[in-house]
């Protein structure tokens, strides 16, 4: 970090490190004008990328979506990357995001010859959850989930997700799980859900309305090899209510529990023994003490 901000210092834009400051984008990008953009956040712990792999998956794939997989760099190309980013802010645990756009070109719905795609990234540090945020827990609240039906993708058109977290942080809470208008449970804002039913983990079938998490399927191994059976289907959100623990998962969040449902406390306001277990493993997992 640059004496006196807490910005990084470096950004690495279209394959360069630039200043922090010369990392702009373009008025005409079509990720800005047109929300023609992905975006993939990497964790890093003990000065390693963890989930490499995953994460850039899943951005190729919304990339060939969207048409704007041209010239994404290979993983050798992210470690090395992440690795001067570490060593320009000297960050040993931190969150790595990417933004890939459509690119700039004269303002057009449609345009017959796409642009160069536009790839930023940059390295933040952070802490990720430890014992003691684990044993906090989460205060979630549930509300109709007012976004498009292309959730699967990981794009950066954000804004029910936005206003849907201003919303919960009037209400107090922390996460609000999205409801369909079928009225089964989706996902969180910004995360994924389990529901907890004896040595059960139950999440939601992976469709169209859901991101694929990266987090979650991780929390599923930890959870099988602590020896809880694990699978998806269609949940209505009537059972929210009979779940023995209801667990978000998320990159920056691991695992954590619900201590509370729609302002009703549950479990006298503690995380379950599940999510502290699980959590407890997902900091195995990232070599964090
Ligand atoms: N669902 C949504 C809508 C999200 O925004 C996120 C976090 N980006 C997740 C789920 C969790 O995904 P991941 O485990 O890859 O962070």
């Amino acid at each position: 970090m640059s004496a006196g901000s807490a910005n990084p210092s470096l950004a690495w834009v279209g394959g360069r490190f630039v200043p922090w400051q010369d990392a702009v984008v373009p008025v005409e990008d079509r990720g800005f004008q047109f929300g023609e953009s992905l975006y993939e956040v990497f964790p890093l712990s003990a000065g390693k990328v963890r989930l490499l792999d995953e994460h850039l998956a899943r951005l190729r794939r919304g990339a060939e979506v969207l048409g704007i997989d041209h010239g994404i760099p290979e993983r050798e190309e992210w470690l090395a990357a992440a690795a001067r980013l570490m060593q320009a802010d000297d960050i040993q645990e931190g969150l790595l995001y990417c933004q890939l756009t459509g690119g700039t070109c004269p303002r057009s719905h449609h345009v017959a010859r796409r642009p160069e795609p536009f790839l930023v990234a940059y390295l933040r540090p952070y802490r990720f959850p430890r014992a003691d945020i684990a044993e906090r827990g989460i205060r979630v609240i549930t509300m109709p989930d007012r976004r498009w039906a292309g959730c699967d993708i990981k794009s950066t058109m954000l804004l029910p997700a936005v206003l849907a977290r201003r919303e919960v942080s009037a209400r107090g809470a922390d996460e609000a799980l999205l409801i369909g208008d079928d009225g089964t449970l989706r996902e969180g804002t910004s995360s994924n859900v389990f529901l907890v039913f004896g040595r059960e983990l139950v999440s939601p079938t992976q469709d169209a309305h859901v991101l694929p998490g990266i987090t979650q399927p991780l929390v599923g191994e930890v959870a099988r090899e602590a020896g809880y059976s694990v699978r998806s289907e269609t949940i209505e959100a009537s059972r929210l209510a009979d779940a023995d623990e209801i667990l978000i998962t998320s990159t920056s969040r691991f695992v954590l529990g619900a201590i509370e449902l729609d302002a009703v406390s549950l479990r006298d306001g503690r995380p379950g023994p599940v999510a502290l277990e699980l959590a407890a493993g997902m900091r195995r997992r990232f070599e964090i003490s």
